[in-house]
């Protein structure tokens, strides 16, 4: 499972309808569940697709405080291996076999990149909305440890009382978003190195 983290103005409803437009179409079929704060958008090979084998994934958007978090499901596999397999075994035989089974193998591939695609939806999708992996400027407050008063990130003493904040100034992990405190060596969420 692959989880990220955007911070801004970005709502599940925004990611969902991006992947329903690209998803929605040719051997592809996407739907909903769940409504504003959690939603779910299964993407899928329809069962009727003409060629290839059957796949699916399963993409969850949480609202968060100010910004949303997407977790990608591990992809169900309901035979593209085996399609793959086939035309892997027909051109053992007969390399010209091939030729029949060509659709088939162009859309197995296709299958194999859809989590790729998701992301770049994604991605897309959130550059847009202006939303990123950085900190929101709605987040980027400290709360001071002497007098409780909230700060903006970058600070280096409390605006109220004047103590020292530079230590415990938030950041966010540069591969999937998540806030990560600075004596965090690897990222809790994705185990990158900071
Ligand atoms: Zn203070
Ligand atoms: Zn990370």
């Amino acid at each position: 499972m692959e989880r990220k983290i955007y911070h801004g103005k970005i709502k599940p409803v925004d990611i969902a309808q991006a992947l329903l437009g690209e998803f929605n179409q040719g051997n592809m079929r996407a739907q909903t569940l769940g409504q504003s704060d959690k939603m779910i958008v299964q993407v899928g090979t329809r069962p009727d697709a003409a060629s290839g084998g059957q796949t699916a994934m399963t993409v969850t958007i949480q609202k968060l405080e100010d910004g949303i978090m997407v977790e990608i499901g591990q992809q169900a596999w309901l035979g593209v291996a085996a399609s793959l397999g086939m035309s892997a075994l027909a051109a053992l035989r007969n390399p010209f076999s091939l030729l029949g089974r060509l659709d088939d193998i162009a859309q197995d591939i296709e299958n194999l990149q859809i989590s790729e695609r998701i992301w770049q939806i994604i991605t897309q999708t959130v550059q847009t909305a202006g939303a990123s992996m950085e900190l929101s400027d709605k987040l980027k407050r400290l709360t001071c440890e002497y007098c409780h008063a909230a700060n903006p990130v970058g600070e280096a003493s409390c605006i109220a009382c004047g103590a020292p904040l530079g230590k415990a100034q938030p950041t966010t992990c540069r591969n999937c978003g998540y806030v990560v405190r600075p004596s965090d060596k690897t990222c809790p969420n994705c185990k990158q190195v900071l």
